[in-house]
Protein backbone atom coordinates (compact mmCIF):
# COMPACT_ATOMS: atom_id res chain seq x y z
CA UNK A 1 0.00 0.00 0.00
CA UNK A 2 1.49 3.02 -0.95
CA UNK A 3 1.89 5.67 1.82
CA UNK A 4 -0.77 8.37 1.80
CA UNK A 5 1.17 10.92 3.87
CA UNK A 6 4.19 10.63 2.47
CA UNK A 7 2.99 10.78 -1.23
CA UNK A 8 1.72 14.50 0.66
CA UNK A 9 4.79 15.18 2.16
CA UNK A 10 6.08 15.14 -1.93
CA UNK A 11 3.77 18.17 -2.77
CA UNK A 12 4.42 19.94 0.25
CA UNK A 13 8.38 19.68 0.14
CA UNK A 14 8.01 20.66 -3.84
CA UNK A 15 6.73 24.49 -2.17
CA UNK A 16 9.57 24.51 -0.03
CA UNK A 17 12.59 23.81 -2.28
CA UNK A 18 15.04 25.22 0.87
CA UNK A 19 13.70 23.22 3.06
CA UNK A 20 16.11 19.41 3.34
CA UNK A 21 14.89 16.61 1.60
CA UNK A 22 16.63 13.93 3.24
CA UNK A 23 14.95 11.13 4.71
CA UNK A 24 15.64 11.92 8.22
CA UNK A 25 14.01 14.95 7.62
CA UNK A 26 11.08 13.49 5.91
CA UNK A 27 10.92 10.93 8.99
CA UNK A 28 10.60 14.34 11.06
CA UNK A 29 7.81 15.66 9.46
CA UNK A 30 6.01 12.98 8.90
CA UNK A 31 6.48 12.39 13.05
CA UNK A 32 5.41 15.71 13.44
CA UNK A 33 2.22 15.62 10.72
CA UNK A 34 0.70 12.60 12.25
CA UNK A 35 1.35 13.88 16.09
CA UNK A 36 -1.28 16.20 15.62
CA UNK A 37 -3.62 14.73 13.53
CA UNK A 38 -6.65 12.94 15.10
CA UNK A 39 -5.52 9.55 15.98
CA UNK A 40 -8.39 8.11 13.23
CA UNK A 41 -6.19 9.51 10.44
CA UNK A 42 -3.65 6.74 11.36
CA UNK A 43 -2.45 4.04 12.78
CA UNK A 44 1.07 1.98 13.92
CA UNK A 45 1.97 -1.57 13.11
CA UNK A 46 5.06 -2.87 13.75
CA UNK A 47 6.36 0.65 14.17
CA UNK A 48 4.93 1.87 10.16
CA UNK A 49 2.61 4.63 10.29
CA UNK A 50 -0.21 4.52 7.84
CA UNK A 51 -2.95 6.62 7.44
CA UNK A 52 -6.44 4.33 6.77
CA UNK A 53 -7.32 5.11 3.33
CA UNK A 54 -11.21 3.93 3.99
CA UNK A 55 -11.45 7.87 6.12
CA UNK A 56 -10.48 9.67 3.71
CA UNK A 57 -12.13 12.74 2.41
CA UNK A 58 -11.52 16.26 1.20
CA UNK A 59 -11.88 17.80 4.71
CA UNK A 60 -9.20 15.59 5.74
CA UNK A 61 -6.71 16.02 2.94
CA UNK A 62 -6.71 19.55 3.86
CA UNK A 63 -6.52 19.20 7.28
CA UNK A 64 -3.65 16.49 6.60
CA UNK A 65 -2.07 18.93 4.10
CA UNK A 66 -2.07 21.68 6.65
CA UNK A 67 -0.24 19.71 9.22
CA UNK A 68 2.29 18.69 6.72
CA UNK A 69 2.69 22.39 5.89
CA UNK A 70 3.49 23.55 9.52
CA UNK A 71 5.26 20.09 10.32
CA UNK A 72 7.67 21.33 7.23
CA UNK A 73 7.88 25.21 8.46
CA UNK A 74 9.09 23.26 11.69
CA UNK A 75 11.85 20.90 10.52
CA UNK A 76 13.06 23.27 8.13
CA UNK A 77 13.85 25.86 10.78
CA UNK A 78 15.11 23.37 13.05
CA UNK A 79 16.88 20.66 10.95
CA UNK A 80 18.26 17.94 13.61
CA UNK A 81 21.32 17.55 11.45
CA UNK A 82 24.31 19.71 10.34
CA UNK A 83 23.57 20.77 6.56
ZN1 LIG B 1 17.84 16.53 6.33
Amino acid sequence: MENFVNERIDQVLKRFPDCCHCSRCRQDILVLALNHLPPRYCSSNNGEVYTRLDLYDTQQEAEIFQEITKAVEIVSSHPRHAI
